[in-house]
């Protein structure tokens, strides 16, 4: 039995959606007892009939597109075109992975006295836990990998962004992929989260969220030497040179950290600009943040919404001194978790606005003078997603990001996620890569076998 139910809210105008299920220990105990058996059968599947039937779940999701976005528009308060895209990288991400499953190859490697095979096998039950900021796209980005590799998954979604993951288990049925195989348990991460890193039958845990939380799974797991692949927290950097397009580097700058209203791991949130270009951008950029169209998610043209939930809006807020302020775009008042795109200046490289993820529509401009004091900028933070470097010159374009502790870089562009890329953190932004190629991969032990032919 449930331990009780939890209701989900609509961040737009705080409106109960529905009430979903708290799952208990004892429930979530046997939702593993259920993957563990289905492991078993779902392994020995052919191939062939593997990639049909994660082509069938994709194509499901693609028929579905529309439902799924504004289910997510609903409980996430996602902009209408975001969650759109959402729901359309699930689908690509199950057909790229659909096209792993007959490429999982071992390797024969010459040795003495007989022949030398390698085999990739699936690593057991998955257990994936998933914050509330992109709630599809994360999941699938575990999902869609370890059922290629023959693994059977739980997910917990976040207590706060339950029902696309609820919707999506659905489609995956209706075509015909096992009940057990793929298994969505919702609840909350002291409870559900909790009992998959502790139980030994789950042979690896793929987590997405806070750093904090993520160094305590890390510390649980590594009792039973379970695997894990944390994709934790960002403090990325915008490096504006001056011999870029400035137009359009600061046109494009509110959506390298306000899309998804800051609420993305990816989120330049620290803008480093050369010193002699540092007040046309800001021009520029003040332009752009005020054009930025920040309402009601499901309008069409929307392109920034609510904050998740009140307790997190007073978070953000609490990062804000209004004396750093430079200037501010706009915010609907009344109903709903609104946050205005807040733009901060003269911010010391000590202060937590420069340090700590705000996880918001806040973002500091700092001056620097050199290549090397960008790099030493960008560089000074416990974290290392994503960034980009905006230049004219392609040589520093190269030696900036190659000077840039950090998994995800992007040069006059903001975009970080592309499904057939790898995507990950350094330092305290995570451990281990998901999407890309070699994404299947990780869901694979290697078993080595030695034939001896001279008997
Ligand atoms: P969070 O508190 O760490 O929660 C993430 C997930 O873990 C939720 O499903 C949560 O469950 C669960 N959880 C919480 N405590 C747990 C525990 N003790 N054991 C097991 N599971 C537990 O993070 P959040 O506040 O939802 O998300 C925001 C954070 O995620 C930000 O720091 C952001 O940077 C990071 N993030 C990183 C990436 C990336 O790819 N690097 C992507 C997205 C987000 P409940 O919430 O249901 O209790
Ligand atoms: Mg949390």
């Amino acid at each position: 039995m449930p331990i009780g139910m939890f209701e989900v809210i609509n961040p737009s105008n705080e409106q109960v959606l529905r009430e979903v299920a708290a799952h208990s220990e004892a429930e979530t105990f046997e939702v593993i007892t259920r993957a563990s058996d289905a492991f078993s059968r779902w392994r020995k599947v052919a191939p062939g009939q593997r990639a049909n039937l994660l082509r069938a779940f994709a194509d499901n999701v693609g028929r579905h597109i529309e439902e799924l976005a504004l289910l997510e528009v609903a409980n996430s308060g996602h902009t209408l075109t975001n969650a759109r895209w959402e729901a359309g990288n699930v689908r690509d991400v199950l057909n790229y992975y659909a096209g792993s499953v007959e490429r999982l190859t071992g390797k024969q490697i010459p040795v003495a006295n007989g022949i030398d095979i390698t085999f990739k096998e699936p690593i057991g039950v998955v257990g994936i836990i998933v914050p509330w900021n992109f709630p599809m796209p994360i999941a699938s980005w575990g999902f869609a990998p370890a059922l290629a590799a023959g693994c059977t998954v739980v997910l917990k979604p976040a207590e706060a962004t339950p029902l696309t993951a609820m919707r999506i288990a659905e489609l995956a049925y209706e075509v015909g992929i096992p009940h057990d195989v793929f298994q969505v348990i919702t609840g909350s991460g002291r409870v559900v989260g909790e009992a998959l890193v502790h139980d030994d039958r789950v042979r690896k845990i793929v987590f997405t969220g806070s750093t904090e939380v993520g160094i305590h799974i890390q510390r649980a797991a590594a009792k039973q030497v379970k695997r894990v692949t944390l994709e934790l927290g960002g403090k990325s950097a915008n490096i504006v040179f001056k011999d870029a397009d400035l137009e359009k580097a600061a046109a494009s700058a509110p959506y390298a950290v306000f899309d998804n209203a800051g609420q993305d791991c990816c989120a330049r949130s620290r803008i480093l600009v050369e010193k002699s270009a540092y007040d046309d951008f800001l021009n520029l950029f003040s332009d752009a943040v005020k054009k930025l169209r920040v309402k009601d998610p499901l309008s069409e043209d929307s392109e920034m919404g609510p904050l998740i939930s009140a307790f997190h809006r007073e978070s953000v807020a609490s990062f804000v001194d209004e004396s750093l302020v430079l200037f501010k775009g706009s915010a609907p008042t009344g109903k709903g978790f609104w946050y205005p795109p807040t733009v901060l200046g003269g911010v010391n490289p000590g202060h937590r606005l420069f340090r700590d993820e705000v996880f918001g529509p806040v973002v500091t401009v700092t001056a620097f003078e050199s290549e090397s004091e960008a790099i030493s900028l960008a560089n000074d933070s416990d974290y290392g997603l994503s960034g980009s470097i905006w230049t004219s010159n392609l040589g520093k374009a190269i030696r900036v990001a190659q000077g840039i502790e950090s998994g995800n870089l992007s040069v006059n562009s903001n975009s970080s996620v592309r499904y057939s890329t790898p995507f990950g953190g350094y330092k305290r932004s995570g451990l281990g890569r998901e999407l890309g190629p070699d994404a299947t991969d990780s869901f694979c032990e290697i078993k080595n076998v030695f034939i001896n032919t001279e008997i």
